[in-house]
């Protein structure tokens, strides 16, 4: 299909564990994926002390999950814990969106905790903004056709598309393994649990494994000709 598409992540890893499943179909289909991103994983660590040595491990987990997925990534390594409802965050957003030029933007949708809540806000935001002629210096106005919020944990609040991703499940969840989270269970991995989930939205269309989004109509879609009713 040659399209582009740029997700905007609160951290590397949200965008595999949501959607790697589908990262790995579209670029299957000849689409260019890139993700930007923001957080470094300096909260991940469960000793006293561990921070600066969880950024190391967390980036060079980073780099092998993006290398099994094959998709491109810049990030700005902020802390885990800040607060990304900022001026400077918000314009780095739309400068995304701009620099990147893609067809379709993907980003998170208001649950589990602060940052992707705030995530959801800003991106969705500069998604409608991004086309406006304001902000030069974030470059020249850009205006991505359609925007998705993809499911995290807790899932979107309104599916409106479910992608099959049963070929890709088994390299998405060693592209997920590869952060080795233990978030609720510290003797096992968190790629079963995510398993479980891909396996029920999979469930809702008779796949084996899926992915869900919601479709955002907050920057509605122009009618030109009826057709596009249909
Ligand atoms: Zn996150």
């Amino acid at each position: 299909m040659n399209k582009k598409v740029l997700i905007l992540s609160a951290h590397p890893d949200d965008a595999v564990t949501c959607m790697g499943g589908t990262i790995c179909k579209l670029i299957a289909e000849g689409n260019s994926v890139s993700v930007f991103a923001f957080g470094n994983g300096d909260e991940d660590y469960d000793e006293p002390g561990g921070s600066e040595a969880a950024v190391v491990r967390y980036k060079e987990n980073t780099a092998k999950a993006y290398d099994i997925l094959g998709c491109s990534l810049e990030c700005l390594w902020l802390p885990d814990f800040e607060d990304f409802q900022t001026r400077e965050l918000y314009r780095e957003c739309i400068k995304a969106i701009r620099k990147y030029q893609p067809d379709i933007v993907f980003a998170h949708w208001w649950a589990e905790y602060f940052q992707h809540t705030t995530m959801a806000t800003i991106s969705r935001d500069a998604w409608n903004q991004s086309r406006w002629f304001c902000s030069g210096d974030l470059g020249k106005p850009w205006t991505p056709a359609k925007y998705y919020h993809f499911s995290g944990a807790d899932g979107v609040k309104e599916i409106t598309h479910i992608v099959d991703i049963t070929p890709y499940i088994e390299r998405k969840l060693a592209a997920h393994r590869a952060f080795a989270f233990r978030f609720f269970d510290k003797e096992n991995d968190d790629a079963e649990n995510v398993r479980k989930r891909n396996a029920y939205e999979g469930s809702l269309i008779g796949v084996d494994y899926a992915e869900t989004f919601q479709r955002s109509f907050y920057f509605p879609e122009a009618v030109t000709t009826s057709e596009t009713l249909f």
